[in-house]
């Protein structure tokens, strides 16, 4: 993989771009795509965005999402763009395997694969330029820094800054996260300056759901949540049953393994959820306790230290079970934490 640098001046030919992202997007992933998706329109490329599955739809408000493909329902129109593509940009995730079904023609691609990404271990083979930055808070950080370091600051309308900021809040949670560094809180107040009204944006991602939402979040709680004292540990576990009842929809469980981590005391919180084929888990933790080596071990996962998920083909009793066993090795450390 080359510097993403040597990637700048190559910009000024138009081409055929894709800009796709991990499956599920959230607000950093379609922040991102979209963000990089209105520098490179006004560049004179032609660009398609596709995500590889839906999204939830507190992303929808989010400016050019209505021009997003979900790749699951439009796959021969779909692919057809990405084999004729120049150029493939990877946002917000780091290995192939992460694009479900859009990975195989993604790899078999002529285009030249780019990476913007801040997870950990990137599968740096497949891509031909790219920067990857584990101390980077969100991928929206990395695009904004792409767009000022390639010469295109004044390219910075308020669609971007309003799709850039999305991200930032996402994943630095609202500026609390050890990721919101200076350059995070200078990348705002540029935003700032050039007018963003960045009130509205936290409403939009934060204060959109339905009240069945809220419903599904206080039976969770009450029904779903073990909290083991000595490992300092909380885990939450979400059935089919859960998620019908409640007509759970995309979007609905994010940020719900956040809740145990208000707990004093609390260091690790996870959350398994029994989606349809597989079963789903995040994992969050504060202070010393790696998340993404736990869910590579353990999970078929990965992401970063203190943030990260994984699936499995296990019932949920099963993985369950399986994490009970597991999490018991990391006793020594989750009790002195
Ligand atoms: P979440 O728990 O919100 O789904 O994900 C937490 C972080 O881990 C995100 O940055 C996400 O991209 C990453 N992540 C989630 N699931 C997976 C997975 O299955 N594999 C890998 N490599 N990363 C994941
Ligand atoms: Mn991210």
């Amino acid at each position: 993989m080359q510097a993403i640098n040597e990637l700048y001046s190559l910009l000024s030919a138009p081409a055929n771009v894709v800009i796709t992202t991990h499956q599920k997007p959230d607000p950093d992933a379609m922040g991102s795509s979209l963000g990089l998706y209105h520098l490179l329109v006004q560049l004179g490329h032609t660009v398609q965005v596709i995500s590889p599955t839906n999204w939830a739809a507190f992303l929808d408000w989010m400016p050019g999402c209505e021009k997003v493909l979900n790749y699951e329902v439009t796959i021969d129109k779909s692919n057809t763009i990405i084999r004729n593509a120049d150029w493939i940009f990877c946002l917000d995730f780091n290995a192939l395997n992460r694009l479900k079904k859009m990975g195989q023609v993604v790899a078999e691609a002529k285009g030249q694969r780019v990476l913007i990404d801040h997870h950990r271990e990137p599968q740096t083979e497949v891509f031909a330029y790219g920067v990857s930055d584990v101390t980077k808070s969100s991928t929206c950080e990395m695009v904004y820094d792409f767009i000022v370091h390639s010469g295109h600051a004044d390219k910075l309308n308020m669609d971007m800054m309003q799709c850039l900021y999305a991200g930032v809040i996402g994943d630095t949670g609202s500026f609390r996260f050890a990721s919101a560094s200076a350059s995070v809180f200078e990348m705002v107040a540029d935003f700032k300056r050039r007018g963003l009204q960045h009130t509205a944006i936290h409403e939009n991602i934060y204060d959109n759901f339905l009240e069945n939402r809220f419903r599904f979040i206080g039976h969770v709680l009450s029904n779903r949540m073990e909290i083991d004292y000595e490992l300092n540990t909380a885990l939450i576990w979400v059935t089919k049953q859960d998620l019908l009842r409640y007509q759970i929809k995309t979007g609905d469980t994010e940020g719900l393994v956040n809740y145990p981590l208000g707990i004093q005391g609390i260091k690790l919180a996870c959350i398994v959820i029994d989606r349809d084929e597989k079963r789903k888990w995040s994992f969050r933790s504060k202070g010393d306790f790696d998340c993404n080596t736990f869910a590579r071990t353990y999970f078929n996962g990965g992401g970063h230290y203190n943030a990260a998920g994984g699936e499995t083909d296990d019932s949920l009793e099963t993985t369950v079970k399986q994490f009970k066993k597991v999490i018991q090795l990391y006793k020594e450390q989750l009790e002195t934490i």
